[in-house]
């Protein structure tokens, strides 16, 4: 059923949009052009979260910079609402409207290593597996996502935590240069020695202020094989194995980056059957060095307690890179709300202990990331991303298959974080936001940033054409 404003809209579009003008732009158009009634789609305007259900007008499949160019100039023209769409697994499920345009960049998926420099030339429809598959090819990697099928420009833009984080920093800290299309369909390069506000903007201030066809990224050294992997503890002992992993990982090299998942442990082939189903603290791994020093620094982790399963061992970084895919799936409803938090306090411990495990289906999850290392060591006001002080960031997903889960899932979500939220920095995740409203925007960014965001914004962009994100607000 087609929400009664989406039938609106659609109508205000019709005039817009119709045959004659979408003929118009198929004579500048290399990529498909795909609208209500064609076969693809409902594929085309589906996103990975299965809650969204939206009805665009047109979803443009861009090729290139030219198509991007197109798109954006034949939206402008005809004051149409647009949604830009990389790999297109915003929570919020902003890379789809109702009524407007979507800019799919999905086919845009170019790559090129330079391994003597050790960068690579990505453009924006590439989603992570991709990416890493092409890199380590070369024995390299650039820090991406915990999930192999998230787009790399929507990551990037908000920041980018991954299992590389703490070593080689952000996906977005690891940028060198931007080709974007403005909103006046003009082609510019941003880097540190050119457009370098925008530059800095681009790195955490998400989708506002451009389309970004391709990312230059700086590589490292990474595996290809990696000490990585998940040890699992009974939830019974969530209290003891949390409190011994915060004094762990407070003295852990940035090599390594951890992180904890509190959930039923899933039916996965590679757990025993008598975990499956079982409350656990999941200790996710990956030692960005060598096998045989990771080994060392981890063995006191191993030794701790009496884990359920432990599988951290020499694994390929792309293997590790896909191992949490499968809690993920596309389709499923979910529902997410997240805080920054300055360190797993005694008191947080005890809220996630006694509440965590008491999710309204299996599938549901509280995850925690573990920050600090090189994406502290950085310089604060060097990109717009926030908050580079916070040890762990804090999510809260709800999961479901029947809709008629939804909202037992979301009131277990918002539960959760109303506990959770009194330790919070005061900050949130920008990637990890759903439609929460503009004073969790500026929460994400602080007063100081948000305002350097909106001077760019009404620089960049001032009629807010690129409004279906976490919006700057000109
Ligand atoms: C299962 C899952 C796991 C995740 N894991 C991580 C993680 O480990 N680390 C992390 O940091 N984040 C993670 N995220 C959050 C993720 O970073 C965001 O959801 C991000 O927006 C996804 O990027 P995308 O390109 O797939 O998204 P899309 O939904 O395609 O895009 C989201 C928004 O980004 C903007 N955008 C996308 N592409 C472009 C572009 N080329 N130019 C301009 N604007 C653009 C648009 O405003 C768009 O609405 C995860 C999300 C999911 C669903």
């Amino acid at each position: 059923m087609i929400a009664r404003s989406a039938l609106e809209t659609e109508r205000r579009n019709a005039t817009a949009l119709n045959d004659a003008a979408i003929a118009e732009l198929a004579q500048q158009f290399r990529g498909e052009l795909i609208r209500p009634g064609d076969t693809q789609y409902d594929a085309a305007r589906a996103v990975w979260n299965g809650a969204i259900d939206r009805h665009p007008a047109l979803v443009s499949r861009c090729t290139g910079i030219a198509d991007v160019q197109a798109a954006v100039r034949f939206a402008r023209e005809r004051d149409l609402l647009v949604a830009v769409r990389g790999g297109g697994h915003n929570v919020a499920g902003t890379a789809v409207c109702d009524g407007g345009l979507v800019i799919d960049l999905s086919p845009m998926k170019g790559m090129f290593v330079d391994p003597a420099a050790r960068t690579a030339r990505a453009q924006a429809g590439l989603l992570w597996g991709e990416f890493d598959r092409e890199t380590q090819a070369f024995g390299l990697a650039a820090p991406g996502g915990i999930i192999s099928h998230t787009g790399i420009a929507g990551l990037t833009l908000g920041g980018g935590l991954g299992w590389l984080m703490r070593r080689h920093g952000l996906a977005a800290d690891n940028v060198q240069s931007a080709d974007v299309v403005t909103a006046d369909g003009e082609y510019l390069r941003a880097s540190d020695e050119e457009h370098a506000d925008l530059f800095w903007g681009l790195r955490g201030g998400g989708g506002n202020f451009g389309v970004v066809t391709s990312f230059e990224y700086r590589l490292h050294n990474v595996g290809p094989t990696v000490l990585a992997g998940v040890m699992l503890h009974h939830a019974a002992k969530a209290r003891e194995v949390l409190r011994f992993y915060r004094d762990f990982i407070e003295s852990a090299p940035n090599e390594l980056t951890t992180i904890v998942v509190l959930r039923m442990a899933p039916p996965a082939p590679f757990f025993p059957p008598s975990v499956h189903g079982q409350p656990v603290v999941v200790i996710g791994a990956c030692y960005a060095g060598s096998v045989d020093e990771g080994e060392r620094v981890i063995a006191p982790l191993r030794r701790f307690g009496e884990p359920l399963v432990d599988l951290i061992q020499p694994t390929p970084y792309v293997s590790h890179q896909s191992l949490f895919d499968p809690t993920a799936p596309h389709g499923l409803g979910y529902y997410w709300k997240s805080e920054y938090v300055p360190l797993l306090s005694d008191a947080l411990i005890d809220t996630l202990a006694e509440r965590a495990w008491g999710v309204a289906t299996p599938e549901s999850y509280t995850i925690i990331f573990h920050l600090g290392g090189a994406v502290g060591q950085q310089d604060p006001g060097g990109s717009a991303f926030e908050d580079r002080r916070a040890a762990h960031a804090v999510n809260i997903d709800a999961v479901w298959s029947e809709p008629g889960q939804a909202s037992a899932c979301i009131a277990w979500t918002r539960e959760l974080w109303e506990a959770v939220r009194q330790y919070s920095t005061g900050r949130v995740y920008v990637n990890f936001l759903g439609e929460e409203g503009q004073d969790r925007v500026r929460a994400a960014y602080g007063e100081a940033k948000y305002e350097r965001l909106r001077v760019l914004k009404r620089t960049h962009d001032p009629t807010n054409f690129f409004r279906l994100n976490q919006n700057i607000r000109p």
